[in-house]
């Protein structure tokens, strides 16, 4: 990636900034609620922290509106493990091409589990895939990121940006996707 990020604050907020070719600043919270900033390389460091800044009331409702959604996200039932289990299957076996030639032995195990601390494990070692159980309750474009960004596991174990350049490579939205996890 040619862009660059740093991370910054303004007014107390903290905030990721990349430089990149727009008109002047864009500013978004993302799902998490993290604050993301694109400026162009034209626009003073003093004057995005001072925008951010600026922006403080608005940050603060997008972020409430943020964590309302994922707690209703949150909130849904459970789905039932061996229909999760046959889902993600099924998007792992469509996927799985793009990976063969890492995984010369056939596809990965695939395993669901009620755990909360993240969306997927890779066990590259192992040859297994552990998801969620609540993925399954994800829109499809957000699992489908969810099992691309664990396959990518297999070729770079860290989340470095080689890592990124992997997924970015079978989906060049995953941005979009990731965003629309809770
Ligand atoms: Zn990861």
């Amino acid at each position: 990636m040619s862009e660059s990020t740093s991370q910054r604050s303004g007014g107390g907020i903290p905030y990721t900034l990349t430089r990149k070719k727009v008109k002047n600043i864009n500013l978004r919270v993302r799902g998490d609620g993290s604050v993301w900033v694109s400026a162009s390389p034209r626009v003073p460091l003093a004057q995005i922290d001072r925008f951010v800044a600026d922006h403080g009331l608005w940050i603060a409702r997008a972020r409430e509106k943020a964590q309302t959604r994922r707690e209703n996200r949150m909130a849904q039932p459970l789905p039932e493990p061996g229909q999760a289990l046959a889902e993600m299957e099924a998007i792992c076996r469509e996927f799985y091409p793009c990976f063969q030639k890492v995984l010369p032995r056939g596809m990965p195990r695939i395993i669901i589990k009620d755990i909360s601390s993240s969306w997927g494990i890779c066990r590259p070692g192992k040859g297994e895939i552990t998801f969620a159980l609540r993925l399954a309750a994800q829109p499809r474009a957000a699992r489908e990121y969810v099992a691309v960004h664990e396959y990518c596991h297999f070729l770079v174990p860290n989340h470095s940006p080689a890592f990124w350049a992997e997924v970015e490579k079978i989906l060049p939205d995953w941005k979009e996707r990731r965003a629309l996890l809770p």
